[in-house]
């Protein structure tokens, strides 16, 4: 069954030919895996030497990179000015500060009339407006404590809502601002409006007052001061009061005014 002695021996020549052969063929892969004209068509995670030999690198990672290399030489949007960023940094101081004064002062000059032409575009349009809304004389508007204040031509007192509408239906057309203020007490002067301004002092009637449902209804330039008197022959009072009584009601109310007391609601909420 094991066969002659001849065909044994027969058999390990035959092994150790096969084992040479694949040996050789396994060298001869090597070496031609790793030179250079086979890397760009190497594909996946083998690993072989770079051309110099003095580096190791995947093939893949280096095919990758000639890629992006070649898409980059032939699509770069900012080639033209890498060139010209380059040209300038060539350039000597002289012919540097040269240049920048041809190109920066043109474009700086277009840059201002720009600015220039929508600025007084800007004027004009708050002139037009303005010439809509009757006009009065200049006039400086200062808050209670001097700490702020504007200079205005508008500064409008209606002394009824018919008034009050006009200039409001107004102010709506032309797209002009019109801010209410009241006593102009709040230390920041958050009332004044250079664009203009409705102060409500001449609309300040108490208007009704109605004991059953604890309600006083006034207009809105009335002071604290006029409430309180009026609620006075009814028995009645506001619940909160801050440490002043000038303020218009409607500004009392804006603001959110208080007294002391922590559980008291502010005046808005009372
Ligand atoms: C000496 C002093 C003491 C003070 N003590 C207190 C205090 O104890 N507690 C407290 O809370 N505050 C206090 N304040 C702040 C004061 O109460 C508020 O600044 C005041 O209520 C604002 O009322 P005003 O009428 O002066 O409004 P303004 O200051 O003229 O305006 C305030 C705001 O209300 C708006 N406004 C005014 N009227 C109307 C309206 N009719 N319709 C819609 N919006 C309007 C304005 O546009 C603005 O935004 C004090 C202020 C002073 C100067």
């Amino acid at each position: 069954m094991l066969g002659s002695r001849d065909d044994r021996i027969s058999t390990t020549t035959n092994t150790q030919r096969m084992k040479t052969f694949v040996m050789q063929r396994c060298w001869r892969f090597c070496k031609a895996v790793s030179q250079p004209s086979f890397m760009p068509r190497a594909q996946g995670w083998t690993w072989c030497s770079s051309m110099q030999g003095q580096q190791r690198r995947s093939v893949w990672e280096t095919r990758k990179m000639q890629q992006a290399h070649e898409v980059l030489e032939k699509e770069d949007p900012y080639s033209y000015y890498r060139g010209k960023s380059e040209e300038f940094q060539n350039l000597n101081s002289n012919e540097r500060a040269m240049r920048s004064v041809y190109v920066g002062v043109p474009t700086a000059a277009f840059l201002g009339f720009c600015f220039y032409i929508y600025d007084q575009e800007q004027k004009q349009k708050q002139l037009n407006r303005a010439k809509l809304l009757e006009e009065g004389d200049e006039q400086v508007v200062t808050n209670w404590s001097a700490t702020h204040s504007v200079t205005t031509r508008r500064f409008f007192q209606p002394q009824d809502l018919g008034e009050l509408e006009e200039l409001v239906k107004k102010a709506h057309k032309n797209k002009t601002r019109l801010h209410v203020i009241g006593a102009g007490l709040s230390p920041n002067g958050i009332g004044l409006d250079g664009d203009g301004m409705i102060n409500m002092s001449l609309m300040d009637k108490v208007l009704a007052v109605d004991k059953e449902k604890k309600q006083i209804t006034v207009q809105a330039g009335a002071r604290v001061s006029q409430v309180l008197e009026a609620l006075k022959p009814y028995g009645l009072t506001l619940q909160n009061l801050a440490s002043i009584s000038e303020q218009q009601i409607g500004g009392f109310m804006q603001v959110s005014a208080h007294g002391t007391g922590a559980s008291l609601p502010p005046v808005d909420e009372q």
